[in-house]
């Protein structure tokens, strides 16, 4: 059966909000996206009345979830509004979630990111993989990275913020979507030993979603907030790519120890990973190093290597902006197979070169992050 937005609408009809009117009366509702049995929706207020809104936000995500033909519900409590503000007009779209508005995002407030720490009980430590740019390897580099993060002996969870393409569920095969536990948080999904959530179990990757600033932020921050992580020593958050304001703001509302910057050999990428450090580095995120992803193109069959993209650009880039240089990872038929057929290479093939080189840069990682933890 499939669930349409007027049904949502009828829902939302029946909760109460602050201001003393139904949710769908009271001029805070984004359009009603959506996807099969996803439903996805913010509701927009003014940051000083945020507090008030939370319940509201948790029962009209509750009252989704209860339509049949529901699986995943998720609402959005955004606090970009100014007072005065236009009210949005509630409006619904079956199909693509499209969230037009454009307002100015919000300015990342100046904080220490130790002083986040504690954002995530029993996360020890939350490190990003970013990239300046798409398609440079980021997320295969990220849930590698978490495997040889695991494969080191620590407990290890990955989240896939990547929220304008979250590839996570395609590279881990992951069909499932997370439960809720008695006390309503998501249950992240256990694979290769790691806990995985993804924006990408709660609505499809192809819907090439249009997420404003804000709204990427917020649901990071509730993907953070409520989901049920555990005890882990390491949560890796891959990132969406670029360095524009919706990273920036993010790259400060992650508790972070540290970031990883992918970047390929090539020039103009690289000037994308010199961005990227600039913006963790604003935001007083120690950047624990630098990897060259694509480094080199090596023949699946004679083992040839070739230097295609003039290989070493990441190492003189790491030397002259003084950041640690963490490893070289080939341009191989396997690594590009095994990721997306959803078996990461360090899982599928653990004794092979490309899981080595993983657990090596995985080691770097881990000593990066002890030391800016002791400098601390
Ligand atoms: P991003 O997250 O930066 O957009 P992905 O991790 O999704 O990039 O990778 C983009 C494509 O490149 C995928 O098809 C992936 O399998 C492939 N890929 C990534 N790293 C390598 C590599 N080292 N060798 C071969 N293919 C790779």
């Amino acid at each position: 059966m499939t669930v349409t937005p007027q049904q949502v609408l009828d829902r939302l009809a029946g909760v109460l909000s602050p201001r003393g009117v139904a949710l769908t009366d009271a001029g805070v509702l984004s359009e009603i996206a959506v996807t099969g049995d996803r439903v996805l929706f913010s509701i927009d207020v003014e940051a000083s009345e945020i507090g008030a809104w939370e319940d509201v936000r948790a029962r009209a995500e509750a009252a989704v979830r209860a339509i049949p033909g529901v699986s995943v519900a998720m609402v959005v409590l955004t606090a970009e509004r100014k007072a005065g503000d236009a009210a949005p007009t509630p409006r619904s779209t079956q199909g693509i979630p499209h969230v037009s508005a454009h307002r100015a995002p919000q300015k990342p407030a100046s904080q220490s990111p130790m002083s986040r720490q504690s954002d995530i009980p029993g996360v020890a430590a939350v490190i990003a993989v970013a990239s300046g740019k798409g398609g440079v390897g980021k997320s295969t580099t990220a849930l590698n990275l978490a495997l040889g993060l695991r494969a080191l002996g620590l407990r290890v969870g990955l989240l896939d913020a990547d929220i304008y393409g979250p590839s996570i569920p395609r590279l881990t095969g992951i069909r499932e979507k997370p439960r809720l536990s008695d006390e309503k948080k998501m249950i992240p999904i256990q694979r290769f030993g790691l806990a995985i959530m993804s924006v990408g179990f709660l609505v499809e990757e192809e819907s090439a979603m249009i997420w404003r600033g804000p709204m990427v932020t917020s649901a990071i921050r509730q993907m953070l907030r409520d989901v049920a992580w555990g005890e882990l020593d390491v949560l890796v958050v891959d990132m969406p790519p670029g360095t524009g304001d919706a990273q920036l703001t993010l790259a400060q509302t992650v508790p972070l120890k540290g970031a990883v910057i992918v970047s390929t050999p090539q020039d103009l990428s690289l000037i994308d990973a010199r961005r990227g450090i600039a913006m963790f580095r604003k935001v007083n995120v120690p950047v624990l190093g630098i990897v060259e992803n694509m480094s080199f193109f090596q023949c699946p069959h004679c083992g040839t290597r070739s230097d295609i993209f003039g290989h070493g650009g990441a190492r003189h880039e790491a030397e002259r902006l003084g950041v640690p240089f963490l490893g070289e990872i080939p341009l191989h038929m396997s690594i590009r197979e095994t990721s997306d057929s959803g078996h990461p290479v360090v899982e599928s093939e653990p004794d092979g070169p490309h899981a080595a080189i993983y657990r090596v840069i995985a080691g770097r990682v881990r000593d990066q992050l002890h030391s800016v933890i002791a400098a601390a």
